[in-house]
């Protein structure tokens, strides 16, 4: 029996929420096009959309809100902010941006030029675009376990170095602009990255030249798990298992809306390179306003100072990555199968297991997101055939490896019993899982299809 991690805060705030019936989603469901984003908020029971600005902030958070200074030049909460960056991750230089893209947006072109190719573990898709958008080409070179949804290996997110020098070799060390290293590795699911792994991609690095830098919205969930699964690192802290991660690298981007638990957010850090501040300075200007705000109120810095710090707290980590990991274990023992083991933000259900019966073009993982939704009022998002959309040469629909529905936790918001209606809500399906209807697409745009495509159930 799994058991589930108890809440370290008690809620000072609620936010009621609306229960429906299911006649009533039936009706919402048809008039949002079958897409889970054209519904509203409102009409939500348990939003598992994203983990991302959807955490609840602390009454400590709250109050800084409160005592923000909104200076357009030298505010307080930037003074702060880069006292805190320079206590928790060792990083001389640090840009508050307003969000993770913003971030990338930023800082890749004073590291990255046109035509060199951009090494990851596995780029974010924002990142992926950001890479794009400067005319370079994003490489993604996670080890093949990541691909295997029901072994367990403890560092699925990990670079695989063997093809990452393969690859610096082949291309030529002066074509290779970046390495980043996404921790935790979100496109894989949330798997982590091992500290070792992190080493040894330096090294690689080092030995050819090439700048590194760490994607950071998870890290540290990254560094939880290292400190759970990696001998070496089980009796160290938090903290010291964070500096060392960023010790590795030249600079790191991040969303401040995953770990740092804020609403809106972001940063740059740069580890030493003053050459390299004064570019990102020189960016921030333009794209996101003034250095000591960066795109955020002044009120937003002072929250984020503080979210990083409630972020890395042990007992968070473990309440945290607990729930994911309670929902994987009831999961298990009710044999529905999920992406195993779980990651540290979500947990990714194999809707091809799930709804055999539903071919790749008609959408399992989108599927099972609509029956949630009717089913309990649950807003999870389709991770496979339908978010790929079409092959941009044939326009044929491409088939995903994997046809997943993903359920993203967000942080500090649902308890136990939300997660036990989860359970109960993927039961009740998985016994009438044969009467589930395919999808089918009346309308879609150009691009980004998933966000506002219009579809129909398929009556068979
Ligand atoms: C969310 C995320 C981003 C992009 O951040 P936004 O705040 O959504 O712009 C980039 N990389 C990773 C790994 C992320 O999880």
């Amino acid at each position: 029996m799994v058991k589930y991690v108890a809440e370290p805060f008690k809620i000072k705030m609620v936010e009621p929420l609306k229960m429906t019936t299911r006649a009533e989603r039936e009706e919402k469901l048809k008039k949002a096009n079958y897409n889970l984003f054209g519904l509203d908020s409102d009409d939500v029971y348990i939003d598992f959309l994203t983990d991302s600005g959807t955490g609840a902030m602390s009454d400590t958070q709250w109050a800084g809100i409160m005592s923000g200074d909104e200076s357009y030049a030298g505010a307080r909460g930037y003074r702060r902010l880069m006292e805190t960056v320079q206590d928790i991750f060792g990083y001389k230089y640090a840009q508050p941006v307003h969000q993770g893209r913003a971030a990338e947006q930023v800082l890749f072109p004073c590291v990255l030029q046109k035509g060199q190719k951009c090494i990851s573990n596995m780029h974010f898709d924002t990142t992926r675009g950001h890479v794009g958008l400067l005319g370079a080409k994003a490489v993604d070179l996670v080890v093949a376990a990541a691909k295997d949804t029901q072994t367990y290996v403890p560092f699925k997110g990990n670079m695989d170095l063997e093809r990452l020098e393969k690859e610096i070799v082949e291309t030529g060390a002066e074509n290779v602009g970046l390495i980043i290293m996404t921790i935790t590795n979100n496109s894989a699911g949330g798997q982590p990255v091992s500290m070792e792994n992190i080493r040894e991609t330096r090294k690689i690095a080092d030995k050819y030249g090439i700048t590194m830098i760490l994607d950071a919205a998870r890290y540290a969930e990254n560094a939880y798990f290292i400190s759970q699964r990696e001998e070496a690192y089980k009796d160290a802290s938090i903290k010291d298992i964070i500096k060392e991660m960023f010790s590795y690298a030249d600079a790191f981007t991040m969303s401040a809306k995953k770990d740092a638990i804020v609403n809106m957010g972001g940063l740059i850090g740069v580890k030493d390179d003053e050459a390299l501040y004064t570019k990102v300075k020189g960016l921030t200007i333009p794209y996101e306003g003034f250095v000591t705000y960066g795109g955020l109120a002044g009120r937003d810095l002072e929250a984020l100072s503080i979210g990083l710090y409630e972020g890395i707290e042990k007992d968070f980590l473990k309440y945290r990555i607990g729930q994911v990991e309670y929902l994987g274990g009831k999961l298990k023992e009710e044999g529905i199968a999920f992406q195993y083991p779980v990651g540290g933000h979500a947990v990714f259900l194999d809707a091809k297991a799930l709804l055999p019966h539903i071919p790749y073009n008609e959408f399992p993982g989108h599927a099972l997101a609509c029956e949630l939704y009717l089913e309990a009022g649950i807003r999870s998002c389709d991770i496979g055939s339908y978010l790929l959309d079409l092959d941009p040469e044939t326009g044929e629909q491409l088939e995903a490896e994997m046809e997943f529905t993903r359920l993203a936790i967000p942080r500090r918001v649902y308890t136990q019993a939300h997660f036990d209606v989860v359970v109960e809500a993927l039961k009740e399906i998985k016994k009438k899982a044969d009467q589930i209807p395919g999808y089918q697409i009346t309308w879609q745009p150009p691009v980004l299809r998933h966000f506002t495509a219009k579809l129909v159930p398929i009556k068979k």
